[in-house]
């Protein structure tokens, strides 16, 4: 029955909260986070929220709440008002929380839903007939059953009685008519029966529009991956015709990309469907598997996207950086070329010297960095490492420990070793770890323009980071 027109929220917008909640925050017992209710729902898409509410009263079924009142601990669940606006609501209610949830329905809701159901019983029974002659018509489906008493794998009889069931093949499938009195509690209930008993569930609707939702609706078609089948007249007489069990399956089209969804419904033979035992699903399209993957796509464009801006940036720094002495170029072009940098590194957060080869800290970092890099001494005039060593070992010895661990991760602290022909570096390298394991700090080097070298050599990161100096020590 439909009276009226069901309000329906954009599955792909974001999910409303009512406006004043009772519970205004819930405790995450997975993470021990308090979180605003109000927020909570809201930062979800309206159609990722139903899927929610659902696993989170199944988490309850299974006594292992994921969310409880952040006042009395009571594990609590989402309720959707008429309006389809979300709140919390106390599993249960003894009057000790001041938030109260709970109320007792009045004559007139009982009444309404008694009428709605009456209504709805002749429909109902005609919707199981077509699904009985819809797999009457196709012998890839046997046992086929009306309301029986689901047999339990260890052959004791369930308490669950499907609308219809049937075996297809190995599996063993329950299918179960959605009415608008079928509430959440019911569904997931069912759910969790039927993957206990290695069986499917698969709901079915006599129509489905879109555009006018139930709540109802929305708790089987969202969980069941945007995706939702529809039996009528039409597709009874397809699947008769064919010999093959037929169903219009509707789903939302997982490439809408504007701010509406967009849904599509494609007559196909029951076998084309994907059978998800595990989330008890039944889709023709994978709309989550897809959208997941596009997001995943979009993030990793996206990354690379920056990496390519940074990759840029660093190599014409350090070509600018490392560039032979040009007598030609005035102090101005310089400044006019460093103050263009300044400009983009300052944009990622990070700063330059003042000018062009303005901080001999830093120059003298770069140049430790190329040389272990490189395995050639860059910027010293000499030839060998083993002089860089001795250099940095007379002028600069908060430099040596950092060249050693930089030859390692480079691969070249073996050149160093090859390049020491009168073994005069390796005798004072054997006095020098000794001094280190004594604890001298003469050598370790502080966190003077970390930031900025790691961006030009992510992978000194390790060794660079501020937290890592204490154990270089
Ligand atoms: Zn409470």
């Amino acid at each position: 029955m439909r009276s009226g027109r069901n309000v329906t929220i954009n599955p792909v917008g974001p999910a409303n909260a009512v406006q004043a909640p009772q519970i205004k925050q819930v405790l995450s017992l997975r993470t021990g986070k308090v979180l605003e209710a109000r927020r909570f729902i809201a930062r979800h898409r309206h159609e990722d929220l139903v899927r929610t509410r659902s696993h989170v009263l199944e988490a309850i079924y299974a006594g292992k709440p994921r969310l409880v009142c952040a006042v009395c601990q009571v594990p609590v669940y989402l309720v959707a008002s008429p309006i389809k606006a979300f709140f919390f609501r106390h599993r249960t209610e003894d009057g000790s929380c001041p938030a109260v949830t709970r109320s007792f329905e009045t004559e007139e809701d009982i009444r309404a839903r008694q009428y709605a159901g009456v209504q709805e019983s002749d429909a109902h029974r005609r919707l199981k007939r077509l699904l009985l002659r819809s797999m009457q018509a196709d012998p890839a489906f046997t046992e086929l059953a009306e309301e029986q008493t689901w047999r339990r794998a260890d052959g004791i009889a369930g308490l669950r009685r499907p609308d219809v069931s049937a075996a297809f093949g190995d599996l063993r499938l329950a299918f179960e008519a959605q009415l608008s009195t079928t509430f959440l509690s019911v569904v997931v209930g069912r759910r969790a029966f039927y993957r206990s008993q290695g069986g499917l569930l698969v709901w079915v609707l006599a129509s489905f529009d879109p555009d006018n939702r139930r709540m109802t609706e929305d708790d089987i078609v969202f969980p069941n991956n945007s995706n939702i089948l529809v039996i009528d007249d039409e597709t009874t007489a397809a699947s008769e015709a064919n010999g093959r069990f037929m169903a219009k399956c509707w789903h939302r089209r997982p490439d809408g990309v504007g701010p509406a969804a967009t849904w599509a419904c494609e007559l196909v033979g029951f076998d084309q469907l994907t059978l998800d035992l595990e989330g008890q699903r039944a889709f023709l399209v994978d709309v989550e598997g897809l959208e997941a993957a596009r997001r995943a796509q979009l993030e990793a464009d996206r990354r690379a996207a920056v990496e390519a801006v940074h990759a840029r940036l660093r190599d014409e720094f350090l070509a600018y950086w490392t560039q032979p002495f040009d007598p030609a170029m005035t102090y101005i072009e310089h400044g006019e070329i460093w103050s263009g940098f300044d400009a983009r590194f300052a944009a990622l957060g990070l700063t330059l010297p003042e000018y062009y080869h303005g901080d001999q800290q830093l120059d003298r970092r770069i140049k430790v960095i190329l040389t272990a890099k490189t395995g050639q001494p860059v910027g010293w005039g000499y030839k060998r490492l083993p002089e860089v060593a001795h250099h940095l070992h007379d002028k600069h010895p908060e430099l040596l420990l950092l060249f050693g661990h930089l030859l390692r991760l480079y691969g070249n602290d073996q050149a160093l070793k090859a390049q020491d022909k009168t073994g005069g570096w390796g005798r004072k390298a054997v006095r020098l770890r000794q001094e280190i394991s004594q604890g001298s700090i003469r050598y370790v080097t502080d966190a003077s323009w970390s930031d900025l070298l790691i961006f030009l050599f992510p992978e000194t990161t390790a060794l660079l980071k501020p937290e890592r100096k204490e154990r270089v020590a």
